[in-house]
């Protein structure tokens, strides 16, 4: 018996793994986050193990037949290596690119990020979570100056008097959570959800606002509006523990209800009655998801809503303040330890001189001798095979040709490398497209920590042995640095104690934690669990107001693109859907395009059968479903198969780099 956690999303849900060959999944009660409840795809997880399609075997391109033939790990690894130094020596160090996944424990993100500064000597790295919450993380480092998902435990939620949802469905996304919603209800608190959908969340919700895609911006300087004129700002608070209120009072006041209701199609009324909702409450807690996160203007809009917490006085009070809902499974931790183009281990940023020293000096190596920034996610992507751009390009943890935006040129560009190498426990679209695969050891087989969504560091722990050829990720990392002159860590305790090190003394500080610690406390916060409760993270302990401006969507609809697209989940799949496609117990309906009646009626369309969704990048045919609860000027298409992302828009955030997937112009037709 085993215990250890869900390998999907960022509630890193407790379970207990049982069986030596066949392991069945058992509830974990004792686990806070969960208390023993799971979702389907946690009930289920355990069906990949020994899955037909398990990769055991590398597997390199034959270069005669431009087939994928088997190959032993040291053919394998030699060949990597050897073609890397070679590209290197060619072009420089920036020839090699290197891409993970927010879902990688951190003792890979931290050894990913070590092989690519280090071993490879690259500044070329980057990781899918770029595209899961950088906006908030962005917003939180200009406002608290630091960036940890949830500042506050989750179950703060159920003690809240009034909690704002925004782009958030965790009913549908992370159902153990939804508890905490019904417990709050019980408790006399009130839920509020904003959403282009009326989703399973919106329909536990007692204030649902339903706003065009891509306006959750004004909703709040509206708000903010409404909340001014209305003397609800806490004034002492934003004397005392903040800076900038005037500049974003001055923004607000142009942002009268009648004119947010013309942007964003919710009414005056329905604003003035979320206005007193929360200028009325003790606790007001303010939470935002992919929906107001994954676009253009995604950290503007999680600073408008910040801004919204802090007037009315809000973060760092006990059950209220802010939080963003982490998608990933180590969406934060994922994001601390170095596989991001800008950071070092700790939330050290590259180009501070002070970290780099620190680093290096745990790594052995000169400062001096550490590449600087890199290109962010998708512009690496964007500059693969270019004259500047890398040659080659080493993939752990994601599946880019189904969740990277514009997947089609996206696929051009992966397309157009000397070498693509991917690390994946299946063959995945991307794999299918490697030079070179390597087979690695799943969660199960495998031990590891991970930082769910309250900034809790959590320890999966192995519970049956990988099959014969498969090795794990710290293993294959470890092969290539010794073939490029390293000697990197393959124990996952000892690659945690490393990080500890290379950690101590940053923002997110994994110094004080042990393995030991994580097993006896059922998890171990970084920092404190309940942050800001006397200072925010900036020198001078205030946050920060920071005006934003509503520009709108990057690619507003026209009369050829008439509509909103926007993307998302379904309860039963996980992002590329990689893992739980191939899980039997999972219902794989394959993509679907979501339109309510009214527009069906207009073009003609019926429930289950196909219509074709186009944008400006490409199109999709898939059945429709006809449904009342989105909006008859919006259509929705979830993002687990190929398809979706053919159609979104990769427009970036300026500030965060976040390609904006949650809204572009899309036409239908029947
Ligand atoms: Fe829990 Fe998320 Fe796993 Fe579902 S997918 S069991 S909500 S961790």
């Amino acid at each position: 018996m085993t215990t250890t956690h869900c390998p999907y999303c960022s509630l890193q849900c407790g379970m207990v793994l049982e069986g030596r060959r066949t392991l069945e999944v058992q509830p974990w009660a004792e686990f806070p986050v969960n208390e023993g409840a799971l979702c389907r795809k946690g009930w289920t997880a355990t069906g990949l193990r020994g899955h037909r399609e398990r990769l055991t075997t590398p597997l390199v391109r034959d270069r005669a037949t431009g087939e994928l033939r088997a190959a032993g790990w040291d053919e394998a690894l030699d060949l990597v290596a050897g073609r890397l130094r070679a590209l290197q020596a060619e072009h420089g160090k920036d020839a090699v690119g290197v891409f993970g996944g927010g879902g990688l424990t951190n003792e890979k993100a931290y050894s990913l990020g070590k092989l690519a500064r280090v071993a490879l000597g690259t500044s070329q790295i980057d990781y899918n979570g770029r595209w899961c919450m950088s906006s908030a993380a962005s917003a939180g480092n200009q406002a608290f100056g630091i960036d940890r998902g949830l500042p506050f435990p989750l179950a703060d939620i159920e003690h809240t008097d009034v909690l704002v949802l925004v782009g958030s469905n965790l009913a549908e996304t992370m159902p153990p959570a939804a508890r905490h919603l019904d417990r709050l209800r019980e408790n006399g608190g009130r839920v509020v959800v904003i959403d282009p959908r009326r989703t399973p969340t919106a329909d536990r919700a007692d204030v649902f606002l339903q706003p065009v895609p891509g306006t959750d911006l004004p909703i709040a300087l509206g708000l903010l509006h409404l909340i001014d004129a209305a003397d609800a700002v806490d004034e002492e608070y934003v004397a005392t523990r903040t800076t900038g209120w005037e500049d974003v009072r001055r923004t607000a006041a142009a942002w009268w209800p009648e004119r947010v209701e013309r942007v964003s199609g919710v009414s005056a009324a329905e604003l003035r009655e979320l206005a007193e909702l929360v200028g009325d409450a003790e606790k007001v807690m303010v939470l935002t998801a992919r929906g107001a996160e994954q676009h253009a203007q995604g950290t503007d809009t999680v600073l408008a809503w910040i801004a919204v917490a802090l007037a009315l006085g809000m973060p760092g009070k006990e059950h209220a303040g802010y939080g963003c809902l982490t998608g990933q499974g180590n969406g934060q931790g994922g994001r601390e330890h170095g596989q991001k183009a800008d950071q070092l281990p700790g939330y050290r940023m590259i180009d501070d001189p002070a970290a780099r020293e620190h680093v290096a000096g745990v790594w052995g190596v000169e400062p001096s001798s550490l590449p600087g920034k890199g290109r962010s996610a998708y512009e690496l992507l964007d500059a693969l095979g270019t004259d500047a751009g890398p040659k080659a390009l080493l993939v752990f943890g994601s599946n880019i040709v189904v969740s990277a935006p514009n997947a089609t040129h996206v696929a051009a560009r992966l397309a157009s490398l000397d070498l693509l190498v991917v690390a994946d426990l299946v063959l995945s679209e991307t794999a299918a497209l490697a030079d070179v695969v390597l087979p690695v050891t799943q969660w199960a087989e495998e031990t590891g920590t991970m930082t769910n969504l309250e900034g809790r560091v959590i320890l999966r722990q192995q519970a049956a042995a990988p099959p014969d050829g498969v090795r794990s990720d710290l293993d294959v990392i470890a092969g290539l640095a010794a073939r490029l002159g390293h000697d990197f860590a393959t124990d996952p305790e000892e690659v945690f104690a490393e990080l500890g090190r290379a950690s101590a003394g940053g923002k997110a500080d994994y110094s004080e934690i042990t393995y030991d610690r994580i097993r006896a406390e059922h998890g171990v916060f970084w920092g404190t669990p309940r942050m800001f409760a006397d200072s925010f993270a900036h020198a001078d302990g205030r946050a920060r107001f920071v005006p934003v401006e509503h520009r709108g969507p990057a690619e507003p609809v026209d009369a050829a693109y008439p509509l909103h697209l926007t993307t998302g989940r379904v309860l039963a799949q996980y992002q590329s859907g990689a893992q739980t496609r191939r899980v039997r117990e999972l219902p794989d309906a394959g993509p679907f395009v979501e339109l309510h009646p009214m527009l069906a009626d207009r073009i003609g369309a019926y429930d289950g059968r196909p219509v074709v969704v186009s944008t400006r990048r490409g199109e999709l045919k898939a059945p429709a479903r006809v449904v009342d609860t989105i909006r008859p000027d919006t259509v929705f298409v979830p993002f687990h198969w190929v398809g979706a992302n053919r159609l979104t828009n990769d427009a970036l955030d300026p500030s965060s780099r976040m390609p904006e997937f949650k809204v572009c112009a899309a036409a239908v037709t029947a």
